[in-house]
C-alpha cells in the first residue's frame, strides 16, 4: 500500500496521492465491468484514491462505472471529472455538473476541470464555476490542457487565481512542460495532474519501455519498464500522476511504483536518455 510519503498536500491543506487512477475507456465494454470496478476499488484500497473521470469519456459510461465504483467508499475518494468546453458557460455549465453528479451517484465533486479551452469566454467558465463552489457541487475547480499563456490569461481574470491545478500530458517521453509551463506553475503553487504518465499503448511508450537505460533501471529494482516511467513522475513532490489500469495486476503494480524511490544518479541517466526540449514546444495533447 502507498503511504505518507506517497502523498502531497494542496495549498488548501487537501492531501493527494501523487499516483491516482484514469477512468478513460472504463464502462465501454461490458463484459469488463465487474473487473474495471474491482480495479478502481482495490487500488483505493491501495491509496491511489484520486479517481479522474470525464463527462466525455464514453458519453457518460466512465462516469456511471466510477459512481458504481466508489458506493460506500465516497468520503475516501477525492472525485475529479471534467467539463466539454462548450458546455463550460452560463447555465449549461450548471446542468453537465448536475448530469455528471447523477452519473457519479453523489452530491459534490471535488475537483472540477475544464477539458480544455475552447470558444466561451473563460471569464464566463470562472463565474460558472465560481457559482459551483457558492452551491457546495464542487469543493474546487481547475483546468486542463492549458498552455502557459492560457494560464496566464487565467489567472488575470477576476476569480482566475483560484484555479487549483492543469492537467497535462506528461510522461518521461514528453518533457516539453519542463521548459516553461511546468516551472511557471511551480512558481505559482499549481501543482501538475500528469495524464497518460504511461503514454498511453503506442509507439511513445514503446521507445521508453525499449530503452535500455529504463530497462536497467528496472531491472535494478526488479520492477517493470512502466513502474520506472511512475516512478519518475513522483520525483518531484508537486506532480500527481493519474495512470489508467482496469486489472488487479496492473493496479497492483502502479501502486508498487510509488513505493519505488529512484537514485540522483538513475535521474540523470534518464534526463540524459529522454532530454527535455532545449526550447519551448507546444503543449503535447490526446
Ligand atoms: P495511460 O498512460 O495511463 O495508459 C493506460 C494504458 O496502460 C492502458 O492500456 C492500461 O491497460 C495500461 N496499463 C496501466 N497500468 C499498467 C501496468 N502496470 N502494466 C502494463 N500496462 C498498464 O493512458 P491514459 O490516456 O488512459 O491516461 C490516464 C488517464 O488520464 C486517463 O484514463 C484519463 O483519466 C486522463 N486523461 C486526461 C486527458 C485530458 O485531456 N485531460 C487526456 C488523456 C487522459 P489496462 O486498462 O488493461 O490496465
Amino acid at each position: 500500500r502507498m503511504n505518507q510519503s506517497n502523498r502531497m498536500l494542496l495549498p488548501d491543506g487537501t492531501s493527494l496521492p501523487r499516483i491516482g487512477q484514469g477512468t478513460w475507456n472504463m464502462g465501454d465494454d461490458a463484459s469488463r465491468r465487474e473487473e474495471e470496478i474491482a480495479a478502481l476499488r482495490l487500488g483505493v484500497e491501495l491509496g491511489m484514491d484520486l479517481i479522474d473521470t470525464a463527462e466525455m469519456y464514453g458519453d457518460g459510461r466512465s462516469e456511471l462505472l466510477v459512481g458504481e465504483a466508489i458506493q460506500g467508499l465516497r468520503d475516501q475518494v477525492y472525485l475529479v471529472s471534467k467539463v466539454y468546453p462548450h458546455h463550460a458557460g452560463n447555465e449549461q455549465l450548471i446542468r453537465s455538473c448536475g448530469e455528471s453528479l447523477k452519473r457519479l451517484n453523489t452530491d459534490h465533486l471535488d475537483l472540477y476541470l475544464l477539458h480544455w479551452r475552447g470558444d466561451i469566454p473563460l471569464e464566463e467558465t470562472v463565474v460558472g464555476m465560481e457559482k459551483l463552489v457558492s452551491q457546495g457541487k464542487i469543493a474546487r475547480w481547475g483546468v486542463s490542457n492549458f498552455d502557459v499563456d492560457d494560464m496566464k490569461e487565467l489567472l488575470g481574470i477576476a476569480g482566475g487565481t483560484h484555479c487549483a491545478t492543469n492537467q497535462i500530458l506528461y510522461h518521461l517521453g514528453s518533457r516539453g512542460i519542463e521548459t516553461e509551463l511546468l516551472p511557471w506553475q511551480r512558481s505559482h503553487k499549481i501543482p501538475v495532474m500528469a495524464y497518460s504518465p504511461l503514454a498511453q499503448a503506442g509507439s511513445l511508450r514503446k521507445g521508453v519501455i525499449e530503452s535500455e537505460v529504463v530497462q536497467e533501471i528496472a531491472s535494478a529494482h526488479q520492477a517493470t519498464p512502466l513502474q520506472i516511467m511512475l516512478a519518475w513522475t513522483m520525483r518531484e513532490e508537486d506532480v500527481i500522476s493519474i495512470p489508467k489500469a482496469s486489472s488487479r495486476k496492473h493496479v497492483i503494480e502502479n501502486a508498487a511504483a510509488g513505493l519505488i524511490t529512484l537514485s540522483n544518479e538513475e535521474i540523470w541517466k534518464l534526463d540524459e536518455a529522454f532530454p527535455i526540449p532545449s526550447w519551448k514546444v507546444p503543449l503535447d495533447m490526446i
